[in-house]
């Protein structure tokens, strides 16, 4: 079943406040793309969108991207921290159609010395005209000569499926990251096993990182507060240990830091219960790793 031209990748969406990252994410997110598995909305939400064709999967991004990846068994993931500009595999460089470009503009430096692909969207074109547009592109080309300019109105959809067509020709080759079907209805729990694993990889060294998987067991959204229920799985007796930690500390203060994001996640009140529990070598098992998702 494995598909060799099958493309996935991480977009991320980044410049100046206002400019139209999220208007732009949006049109990207909800038009005629496929399947709509995730949707945010507003902009401190980690992901955004995840758009899935049947040949590609392309995760959008707004917010500096501390996201871990969710399969770390693929070797090319196996990153442990992801910023902004390290993690995507494309660069929207979002600006505006009355705004002047200049060396000055955010993370440009940073931008000329990754290898990352640009696409550099002249937003709001809408407001401007023809002329003005092409001394922007002139200039703007002279800033950032690797980057392909699009100019894009967010808010008319207008060449949004021009953007479309060079994320699509920039992004790598690559098996989808994240389950195409599971997510569109279990995105919630979804996520909330992520931002799990991800405290647990800022709060443990060496090899626990690696040998975790997350499953949220109950998911249940009542009145006044989000009540989840996780299993925190590991490979050997050792790891659980060191996990849990001293009387419980360790885990504690995973599940605190947890739970706050949780919150802010989910913008309500989160009861969270964590378990810890030993799966001999389920990294090296396939029945497994197929009931933890993994293909
Ligand atoms: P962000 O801060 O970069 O995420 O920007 P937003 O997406 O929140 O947009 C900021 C403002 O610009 C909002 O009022 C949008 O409606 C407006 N905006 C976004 N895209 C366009 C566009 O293509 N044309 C015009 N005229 N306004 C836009
Ligand atoms: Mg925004």
């Amino acid at each position: 079943m494995e598909n060799t031209d099958h493309k996935a990748g991480f977009v991320n969406i980044i410049g100046k406040p206002n400019v139209g990252k999220s208007t732009l994410m949006n049109a990207l997110v909800g038009e005629k793309l496929s399947i709509i598995t995730s949707k945010a909305q507003t902009t401190r939400h980690r992901i955004q969108g995840i758009v899935n064709g049947e040949d590609f999967q392309i995760v959008y991004s707004d917010t500096p991207g501390i996201l871990l990846p969710g399969y770390k068994l693929q070797e090319n993931m196996l990153k442990a921290s992801r910023s902004a500009l390290s993690d995507a595999d494309i660069l929207l460089y979002v600006t505006e159609a009355d705004d002047e470009p200049s060396e000055e503009y955010p993370f440009l430096e940073k931008i000329k010395n990754s290898k990352i692909p640009v696409l550099l969207v002249i937003n709001k074109i809408d407001l401007s005209n023809q002329e003005k547009l092409e001394e922007l592109s002139g200039k703007w080309e002279e800033i950032l000569p690797e980057a392909r300019i699009i100019p894009v109105s967010a808010l008319e959809k207008f060449n949004m499926d021009v953007l479309f067509k060079f994320i699509l020709e920039f992004l790598p080759k690559g098996e989808a990251f994240y389950p195409k079907d599971e997510l569109s209805d279990k995105s919630e729990r979804f996520f909330a096993g992520e931002i799990i694993r991800e405290k647990i990889l800022l709060n443990y060294q060496q090899e626990i990182p690696y040998s975790v998987e997350v499953e949220i067991q109950e998911f249940l959204e009542e009145k006044k507060l989000i009540r989840i229920e996780a299993v925190i799985y590991v490979e050997r007796d050792s790891q659980k240990g060191i996990l849990i930690g001293k009387s419980g500390s360790a885990l504690k203060s995973t599940g605190t830091e947890a739970r706050k994001e949780l919150e802010i996640f989910f913008d309500m009140k989160v009861f969270l219960s964590l378990f810890v529990k030993v799966k001999k070598d389920w990294r090296n098992n396939d029945r497994q790793l197929k009931a933890f998702g993994y293909r």
